[in-house]
This record gives C-alpha cells, structure tokens and sequence, in this order.
C-alpha cells in the first residue's frame, strides 16, 4: 500500500480502479517498415477504433449534454473517413516506406498549416480539429487508453491535467473521483469538478503504472491510497457510509427555509454549466440557479451553437425552475475557457485580454444570438442576465444598447418574452470602485469572488506556483465585498456572492453580517450551507 497527499478540490470518499488520463507522452519516432501493407492496416485499424471510439462518445454526450456539444464528435468521426487525409496517409507509408505514426504526424501537420494559412475564419479553426483527431489516432497506435474506454465501471480518472473542454467531455456517471498533477484548485476545471460533486484531489504526482489499480480517494484530506489492504478498504467504506448518512441529514432539510436563529433570510442558489446538472439542482432544492456559465455551451464544439440550440437549453432551465429565479451569464469566453472556432489571437497574459464582456462586445453578432435567445426563454419562466468582467459604465451602456435592439427586433417579430432582471458581475476592483455608478444602471449585482480575488491581489488564479498569495480570506477581498453591499442596499439594489468564496462557511456570519442577499454555489453544497446557516444567531 502506498499514499500520497495532495491538495483537497472537492471532499468525500471514491473507492475504485483507476483510469490513467489519455495521454500520449511518446515522442514520435520515424521508422522504416519493410511491411507496408502491414503499415497500411495497422493505419486502418487504428482509425476504425478511433472512429467508433468518436461515435461512441458522440452518443454519450448527446445523451449527458445535448446534440450541441455532441456534434464536434460525429464531425470528427466524418474528418477521419476524409479520402485526402486518408490517401495522404497512405501514399506517406507506401512511397516513404514510413511507419504509420510517422505518416499520421506528417499528414497532420501539412493539413494543420494548410487550414492555418486560409483566410476563412471556419475553416482556419478546423486545424484544431485536425489535431485532435490526429492525436486520437495516434494514442491508439502507441496502444494509450483513451476517453470512451471508460468501460461499464466507474471509475477514479487520474490525469497530469484536464482542461474544462476535456472535463465536459467525460462521461460524469462512470466518474468516481479526479486526480490530478497541477490543476490549480481555483480553474475552472476544479470548479466543474465541485459542481458534479464528487471527491477531487490535485498535486498528486500520478504514475501511468497506476492505470487499473484499486485505489481509495480521501477528498477530505486531499489524499489517495494505492492498492489499500482490505482493512483499509473496510475502513473508508465505513467512513462513506457515514458520509451518505450526513447526507440524507441534509437531505431533511430539503423545503426548509434558509434562515438564521434570529430570522434573517438568505437565498440559496446553484452555480451550473449545463442542463444536465439541472437533476443537482432539483435534488438540493436550490431556490434559484444563481449563476449559469453560459459559456460551456461554447466549447467542445467547433461552431457557434445557434439561437435556436440557445433557445431551447435556455427554456429548459426556465421550465425546470417554474417562478424560481435562472441567472444566465452572458459567454465569458477568454483565458482559460477557449474555443478553437472563435479564433481569438493568442495573447500573452489571456486573463487580463479579451475576455467576458469584453469579447462579446467584439463580436456583437454571437453577443446578440445569446442576447435573443435568453430573451425568447424568458417568456417561459423567471429569468434574468448578469455580464462578466465588467470594468466601466461604457460597457454597460453598450451593453443597453444592444439589448434594446434586441427587444424592438422581437417585438416587430412578434416573439414574446418576459421580464429579464438585469445584473453584472462584481469581479473586478474597478467594478468594486464604481458600483456606486453601475447600481443606478442594474437591478443586482452578484460578486464574483474567484476573479475578484485574482484581480485584487494580482495571483493568476490557474498558476499553482502562485496558490499560496491566492488568499481568498484577504481583508483586502473581504473589503471590497461589504463595501459593494453597502452601496449596493443603498441604492436599493440585491446582490449575491457566486463565487466559490460563497460556498465558504468560515465565512458565511461575516457574510450574513454584511447582509448578503444571496449565495450561489455548487449544488452539493447548498444544503450543508443551509444547515450552518439555521445553525446560526
Ligand atoms: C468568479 O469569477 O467568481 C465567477 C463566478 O466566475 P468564473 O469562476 O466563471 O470566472
Ligand atoms: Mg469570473
């Protein structure tokens, strides 16, 4: 038996086989073959399993996600069968009497510059996906697992690092824990692992040895155990019953008001980035959806999902929530949320470029379909907006602007739509500094404490180097959250914390002291929120 600790993302106790991430670490070597039509079929063999590894996942996503985010894998199922990178392929390993991964690097990297070099912006993204389906067939040959052989048991997938795109893109049902190298605990990617809710773990120097091994996930104390002895086993079983017997005490509480000993009332809501985890939100019984990041119906995709697809992921969430109130964020694309097809410059410190409002404004036309389509599903519930990265009253003066040609083109086209409450986020310290402005222009503000924290003391928050002076209970942070409630209750405007600093309960009486309206945080743990909260004078 062998244990390592690491940092804690996301609590609770996995037990199962380890999945070692796909990930194909050989450099590629050049070789002569003697055997070409050898060559040739172990070409074919390795694309057939890519193929029906590719629709594989197409149906699994499709299932889990919708047939927006399930698209890019019937088209990179189709890009495979391509005649010319096929013939490509082949002419590579006949004429050069190459390996099969040698051919497949080359062909590649030809169609890779080649949809580089063109002037279209769709087809100048299609590298990204040459590259991808390129790799795909590689780890095959070099005999690496990939995502969809999953298998029928869950498992605890253990990676160097995933990136959001590849998080979305895992069946969540087979998953018991995430392992990692060097996620840092406050990317997105730790923040899509709270909100499925089960163990996580990072700074774990994992092996590829350990693929399929028995392990035990200790979320807790940031900890795995390899190949435990049954003792163990019996032991951390013991602790996971006990866990879920915490659970169904919180699950009691489900119905029950949020409220303080003393009477104060808070709302309770759910951070989500997709419909699927609307079943998380139910079962915890959140009183609203405060946050939903828009932007994951971007990525794993290699198109702009249209106002329909919009639409009618926008009216589920509404429907499923009835009165109860569906914040949607407008896109925050940019820094470590990156899709191919938008095609953004590469930019030396992403996290300080064209991100959130900034690039929606750039791109008016993709801004105004998510604008239209949030609007149409208004009418079919309670709905309302908040903007990302906002810095100054220009941007939501803009941001009006469009709105308003957003409503007077629904009205002349007869569509109907609701009362859309609008709200921005609080994440930068100039937002902070002018919110006595913005809140004479918004209906809420909603803080989010992830960026302010990055932002206010200057720590990117995906540098694990960095982690230590990421210090969410700085005074300074802190600060600058009861000053936007101050001004905010003075102008008579609500406002919520949505960032992960919400789900802190160190801090939920500083929070309830401030007179915080809101809360919003991953569905598994509103209710542990709810119990502290009553708990509380
Ligand atoms: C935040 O910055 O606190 C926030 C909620 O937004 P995100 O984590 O998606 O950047
Ligand atoms: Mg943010």
């Amino acid at each position: 038996m062998k244990q390592q600790s690491g940092k804690k993302i996301f609590g609770g106790i996995a037990i199962g086989k380890i999945l070692v991430f796909p990930r194909r670490k050989q450099k590629i070597i050049r070789k002569k073959v003697a055997n070409i039509q050898n060559e040739i079929e172990r070409y074919e063999a390795a694309k057939a399993k890519a193929v029906e590894q590719l629709k594989e996942i197409y149906i699994k996503v499709l299932e889990e996600n919708g047939e927006s985010q399930a698209q890019i894998f019937e088209m990179h199922a189709m890009m495979l069968e391509d005649v010319e990178y096929n013939t490509s392929v082949h002419n590579l390993i006949a004429v050069n009497h190459i390996n099969a991964e040698a051919a497949v690097e080359s062909t590649a990297e030809h169609f890779i510059s080649m949809f580089e070099n063109m002037e279209d912006e769709y087809f100048r993204a299609r590298g990204a996906d040459i590259k991808d389906i390129s790799e795909r067939v590689l780890a095959i040959l070099y005999g690496c697992y990939t995502d969809c052989n999953i298998g029928n048991d869950p498992v605890i997938i253990v990676a160097d690092d995933l990136s959001p795109s590849e998080t979305i893109s895992i069946d969540k049902k087979k998953v018991l824990a995430f392992v990692t190298e060097e996620s840092s605990v406050n990317s997105h990617t730790a923040i899509l692992a709270k909100n499925m809710g089960i163990p996580a773990i990072t700074r774990i120097s994992v092996k590829e040895s350990w693929n399929g091994k028995m392990a035990i996930v200790d979320g807790d104390n940031g900890k795995i155990i390899l190949e435990p002895e049954e003792e163990i086993i019996k032991k951390y079983k013991n602790r996971q019953i006990l866990e879920w017997e915490k659970k169904g005490e919180f699950f009691a509480l489900k119905g029950q008001e949020t409220m303080t000993l003393s009477g104060k009332k808070i709302q309770l809501c759910a951070n989500i980035g997709n419909v699927a985890d609307l079943s998380k939100v139910i079962k915890n019984d959140a009183d609203g959806i405060g946050l939903f990041r828009s932007e994951f119906l971007y990525l794993e995709r290699d198109s702009f999902p249209t106002e329909e697809e919009q639409f009618q992921i926008y009216r589920q969430l509404a429907e499923a929530m009835a009165d109860k109130k569906v914040i949607i964020r407008t896109m925050d694309i940019g820094a470590d949320k990156q899709a191919a097809y938008f095609d953004l410059p590469k930019e030396e410190n992403p996290a300080l470029g064209c991100r959130g409002i900034r690039l929606s404004l750039a791109k008016r036309d993709v801004f105004k379909t998510q604008l239209r389509a949030i609007f149409k599903a208004s009418y079919y519930g309670n709905i309302a907006i908040m903007y990302p990265m906002i810095t100054s009253l220009e941007e939501i003066r803009e941001i009006k602007k469009i709105l308003e040609e957003v409503k007077i083109e629904l009205e002349m086209e007869k569509i109907p739509y609701g009362k859309v409450e609008q709200g921005i986020m609080i994440e930068t310290p100039a937002a902070v500094v002018l919110c006595d402005f913005f809140a004479k222009e918004v209906d809420f503000f909603s803080i989010g404490t992830n960026d302010l924290i990055q932002y206010t003391l200057a720590v990117d928050r995906q540098n694990v180097e960095m982690e230590k002076y990421y210090n969410p209970w700085s005074e300074a942070v802190l600060r600058l959250i009861e000053f936007v409630v101050r001004i905010a209750h003075k102008a008579g405007i609500w406002v919520g914390i949505c960032g992960e600093l919400a789900a802190d309960m160190e801090l939920t009486s500083r929070f309830l002291e401030m007179g915080i309206d809101e809360l919003s945080v991953s569905p598994a743990y509103i209710l542990p929120l709810r119990k502290a909260i009553r708990e509380l004078w």
